[in-house]
């Protein structure tokens, strides 16, 4: 019998009513004789309120760490409460139905609470659930350490736990969301953005890595390690209507027609730092980057220049905005030490990146890039490359000008 994990995002069950829709979906998944489970992230808002009550209540005060135990007992409460309100539907509707919370399946994960990586997923629990004829309902999001503390899975992480799911129990995973599929763009700021049929993994977590908040990029890394069959697809249907074909995540030979650029990313989420005269001789780098990597700062671009006075340098980086005050405080610590004489934070930054597994094989996909920002007189701060995106760095005001005109230059309005 084959298997499936359905997995509803938060506007597909922001309300009551929808979530009778999603009952609706899931039941007509049953009815053609598959085993189902679904995974439920929180009504929409819902984390977002959450994260903000943990704000209120002193969360990050003086010496508390960001995300904690107490932090993820709070916030993973949303998906408890759309579990509960799935699976009770269903019953209503008469079908065999129960809820899951994350330690009920379990959902073991590591301790690192705020973004824990899901370890293990033991199948024994849900097989007995699929040989009893139930629908499994889990709570998306949220997962147990051994010590039996609940974690969260990182923003998004609902996407995770599908995937992981259907890894576990050896299920396909269908992603239900607001979009029909993924799109050469993101569909709310283009909307000459096109659905791709089918994107590879490899493209589809480049997408998601820079900002294509669709799928979380854990979920991707997870799809492609364990070869999980991924579509997604819009939950604003009826059974029975046209469904859309969604998009299919797969292999990138299943693709038959190879696209130089398949889609363009964006995100505002980095914020720029510069340090002003540094002295340029070995060891430099590893000091300031040694420093970022002890505290857990991720650095993302990198741009070190020759200052006009001879001897020393500049150099310009991005980390996440929620690290960049502690990026700073952290270099301005060992300010004598390093020897520079300034440092800059800009936030007001966002970086646009192309993404296409063609780029391997094709010459000039970066000039058409550097002209098509030049033409419409948009600065470039910072760039840079990997084998199948090019990712450049400009002034905010100007990313949905950036992301329309890229979109335009490599044809994707004409898919
Ligand atoms: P859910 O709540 O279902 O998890 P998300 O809000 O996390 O949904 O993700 C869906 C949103 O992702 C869409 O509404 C869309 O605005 C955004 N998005 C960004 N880039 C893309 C893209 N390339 N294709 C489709 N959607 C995208
Ligand atoms: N509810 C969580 C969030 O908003 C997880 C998810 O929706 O995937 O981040
Ligand atoms: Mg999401």
């Amino acid at each position: 019998m084959s298997r499936l994990v359905m997995k509803f995002g938060g506007t597909s069950v922001a309300d009551l009513e929808r979530i009778r829709r999603v009952a609706r979906l899931v039941a007509a998944e049953v009815a053609t004789g598959k085993q189902v489970a679904v995974v439920v992230s929180a009504m929409s808002g819902k984390t977002n309120e959450l994260v903000a009550w943990t704000d209120g209540a002193g969360r990050a005060a003086a010496g508390l760490p960001e995300s904690d135990d107490e932090y993820d007992a709070v916030v993973a409460s949303g998906e408890q409460v759309t579990a509960g309100l799935l699976a009770m539907t269903l019953r209503n509707m008469g079908h065999k139905a129960r809820s899951f919370l994350g330690w009920q399946v379990p959902i073991l994960t590591d301790e690192a609470h705020g973004r824990a990586r899901i370890e293990e997923i033991p199948p024994e629990n849900l097989e007995e659930c699929f040989a009893n004829g139930e629908i499994a309902v889990i709570a998306g999001f949220q997962g147990v350490t051994p010590n039996r503390r609940i974690t969260t899975l990182g923003r998004g992480g609902s996407d995770t736990s599908a995937v992981a799911i259907a890894a576990a129990v050896k299920g396909d995973c269908d992603i239900y969301t607001d979009v029909d599929g993924v799109y050469t763009t993101d569909p709310r700021i283009e909307s000459k953005a096109r659905r791709l049929a089918k994107i590879s993994y490899e493209e589809m977590l480049e997408m998601a890595s820079l900002g294509a908040k669709v799928l979380q990029t854990r979920s991707v890394e997870m799809a492609m390690a364990h070869r999980v069959p991924v579509r997604v697809l819009s939950s604003f249907v009826e059974p029975g209507e046209a469904p859309g074909q969604g998009t299919i995540v797969c292999d990138e030979e299943e693709i038959m027609e190879k696209r130089i650029v398949s889609g363009v990313a964006y995100s505002r989420d980095e914020a720029k730092i510069t340090l002003l005269g540094l002295p340029d001789h070995p060891g430099v780098s590893s000091q300031i980057f040694g420093r970022l990597a002890e505290a857990n700062v991720n650095v993302d671009m990198i741009v070190q220049s020759r200052a006009r006075s001879a001897d020393t340098a500049n150099m310009e980086f991005t980390v996440g905005k929620r690290d960049a005050t502690r990026a700073v405080e952290i270099v301005q610590a060992a300010q004598k030490e390093i020897g520079f004489e300034a440092v800059a934070v800009n936030e007001d930054v966002a970086k646009v990146s192309v993404i296409g597994v063609g780029m391997r094989s094709h010459a000039g996909v970066a000039q058409s890039m550097f002209q098509a920002l030049a033409e419409k007189n948009i600065n470039i701060q910072v760039i840079s490359t990997s084998e199948i995106k090019i990712s450049v760095l400009i002034d905010a005001a100007y990313t949905e000008l950036a992301v329309r005109a890229l979109h335009a230059v490599y044809g994707l309005d004409q898919l």
